[in-house]
């Protein structure tokens, strides 16, 4: 497995739709492998999600998981979830927001209204069908992640950019906790 390279804001490979994946693609050994790769990429860099599209792949896959992580402390234990060509079946009218960062965008944290719940459906990494159903902290992360591949990064979504916070600011003046997070 191999930790690849985050492709970061300023990139066009961030703003392009990725390509939805194949059902034959999805058996490939190659394939399979860069799946391996993602979520290798997403544990070591402590992401709760990466989508394809940011190490340069503009492939619609995701990959989720959130086990106890420095850089989102209140985050809930969430089993991985890899997710390829995902689909919205439901967003509620209901919207709530939240403190959102990216491992595309260095060190910003910036409050971003996201529907509170969601449904989605796509293909598991052996090219069943999924559904998820959810309105916890995972309604948010899908829908992040799932904005990467239609090239939209939380920045552009931000509700109030006056929330805008660098991460130690963020630490200190938000969450009030004086440790620093990287
Ligand atoms: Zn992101």
């Amino acid at each position: 497995m191999a930790v690849l390279p985050i492709a970061k804001l300023g990139n066009p490979i961030l703003r392009k739709i990725a390509e939805p994946v194949t059902h034959d693609e999805i058996s490939t050994v190659v394939f399979q492998a860069f799946i391996d790769d993602l979520v290798e990429t997403m544990r070591v860099k402590d992401g709760v999600g990466l989508a394809a599209p940011q190490v340069s792949q503009s492939k619609q896959v995701v990959v989720i998981e959130s086990h106890f992580n420095p850089r989102y402390t209140q985050a809930p234990e969430i089993p991985l979830i890899v997710l390829i060509n995902p689909l919205f079946t439901y967003l509620s009218p209901e919207t709530a927001e939240g403190w959102e960062g990216c491992l595309s965008v260095d060190n910003l944290r910036g409050k971003v209204k996201r529907h509170r719940k969601t449904a989605v459906k796509g293909l598991d990494r052996s090219g069943e069908k999924i559904e998820i159903e959810t309105d916890t902290f995972l309604a948010v992360i899908l829908q992040h992640e799932i904005d990467h591949l239609h090239g939209r990064l939380f920045v552009d979504q931000i509700s109030d950019v006056t929330s805008l916070a660098q991460i130690e600011e963020f630490n200190q003046f938000v969450l009030g906790d004086k440790t620093p997070v990287a």
